[in-house]
């Protein structure tokens, strides 16, 4: 085992959770997380407010974002870890794939107002911190505040998914961009939480090699949406693909959050932790 209390994925308010990223710093530092990372969806706004909190915690940082891709018609999420938090291509980048963003929620409310689900925009915006973010998550707040679902789980199982109300489908950023931009930006591209997507064992085979040949090196081993039984598959195809592995809660919010930050069991030894190919990239306080 890696016993190293790495955190390499989690949200603020900035994109989809309800922390600020001070706070966040502050409740990884009370978990004892020994190196952290916040990787909002498509922002990189949240960037120096996260490493100055840390750095006045006395907490290890490394930068981070999630980058949200469209691959074999699947949502897809590639973590970049370490890269330059001002480099001005990655941000480009990721302000495109945040483009659309309101039309497609003007689209959701406009589904759910089919099933009598009224004024879910402006509930939803209630929720948001950065109008350029507006997400799933915010909606699935607002159809609990309202009582139509008792939480956010039950509503990404009735609403908001592929065939369910409130679903409209969107084009992300490419794979080969995504990496790119994270690799150009002196960072490493990590696959998000592999064992969410919906992808068939060929495609699944395709994701690892396409983002390999992309440039793409680690992939997350240990994640909160993982079972015993993930880590054990990815793991194998960590070594498999020659990939580095990470490990991170892809924590959002106390309320909502079934993996606290740092509260996720270590590495696997047979691994190598993506944090041994990023010790200068380190921020150390
Ligand atoms: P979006 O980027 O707007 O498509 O929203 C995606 C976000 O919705 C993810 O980052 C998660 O925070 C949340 N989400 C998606 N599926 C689920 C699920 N099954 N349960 C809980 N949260 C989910
Ligand atoms: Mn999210
Ligand atoms: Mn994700
Ligand atoms: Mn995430």
């Amino acid at each position: 085992m890696h016993t190293l209390n790495a955190d390499l994925h989690c949200h603020s308010s900035i994109s989809d959770g309800t922390l600020a990223p001070e706070v966040l710093a502050a409740h990884a530092k009370a978990n004892g997380v020994e190196l952290w990372a916040l990787t909002d969806h498509d922002e990189l706004r949240g960037q120096h407010r996260a490493r100055a909190a840390a750095a006045a915690l006395g907490l290890p940082y490394l930068t981070g974002t999630e980058v949200s891709v469209t691959f074999a018609g699947e949502t897809v999420h590639i973590v970049g870890l370490g890269f330059d938090p001002d480099d001005t291509r990655l941000a480009e980048g990721l302000a495109r794939t945040r483009g659309g963003r309101e039309l497609r929620a003007r689209e959701m409310a406009e589904d759910l107002a089919r099933v009598g689900i009224k004024g879910a925009f402006e509930g939803a915006l209630k929720y948001v911190g950065n109008p350029d973010l507006i997400s799933r998550t915010h909606f699935a707040r607002y159809l609990v505040e309202i009582g139509a679902c008792r939480d956010t789980q039950e509503v990404f199982r009735r609403y908001l998914t592929e065939g369910k109300p409130g679903y409209v489908p969107h084009r992300w950023a490419a794979l080969g961009d995504a990496v790119r931009w994270i690799v150009e930006a002196g960072g490493i591209a990590v696959i998000a939480h592999p064992g969410r997507y919906k992808l068939t064992p060929n495609q699944e085979y395709a994701l690892f090699s396409d983002f390999k040949e992309h440039g793409g090196r680690a992939v997350e081993v240990v994640t909160g949406s993982h079972t015993a039984q993930d880590y054990v598959k990815y793991a194998s195809m960590a070594r498999e693909f020659g990939l580095l592995a990470s490990r991170g809660s892809d924590f959002h919010s106390p309320e909502e959050s079934h993996t606290d930050l740092g509260a996720l069991p270590y590495l696997p030894g047979e691994v190598q932790p993506v944090w041994t190919a990023l010790q200068e990239r380190v921020l150390r306080p």
